[in-house]
């Protein structure tokens, strides 16, 4: 079995998080450090590090990822407005945490990119 991720203590309830949707699949939480007034990651509850890592047995999680996504921007008032969700993998995306995520981002105008800003190092 894969080692414990941050994210997958939050799964088994070992590290405190606002989660708002658990199902036996997925699960989504508030992120600590918000980037817009709604900004929810949805996390499969089994570890996959990276997209790099996603396998043909994954695609129904993953789907079912996309569909918690539409209906958590339905609850949190941002659906008819819109929203971003991203994926970052690996370290040109400045992935934190090796626990593949689906950022849930919205509740204000996001501009064409979520962020500009580029580590120079690392
Ligand atoms: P990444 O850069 O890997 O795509 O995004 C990782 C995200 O996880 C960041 O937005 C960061 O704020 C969030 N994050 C990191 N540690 C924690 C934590 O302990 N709890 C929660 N809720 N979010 C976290």
């Amino acid at each position: 079995m894969s080692e414990d991720t941050l994210f997958s203590r939050i799964v088994a309830g070992e590290i405190p998080a606002d989660i708002v949707f658990q199902d036996d699949r997925v699960t989504a939480f508030r992120d600590i450090n918000p980037q817009a007034p709604t900004h929810i990651l949805i996390i499969p509850n089994k570890i996959i590090a990276t997209v790099n890592d996603v396998t043909k047995a994954d695609e129904a999680t993953l789907g079912h990822m996309f569909v918690v996504a539409r209906d958590l921007a339905e609850q949190e008032g941002i659906a008819s407005d819109g929203y971003r969700l991203l994926v970052n993998c690996g370290h040109h995306a400045n992935q934190e945490v090796l626990h593949l995520h689906m950022h849930l981002v919205g509740g204000k105008p996001l501009g064409r990119m979520l962020s500009t800003k580029v580590r120079e190092s690392s």
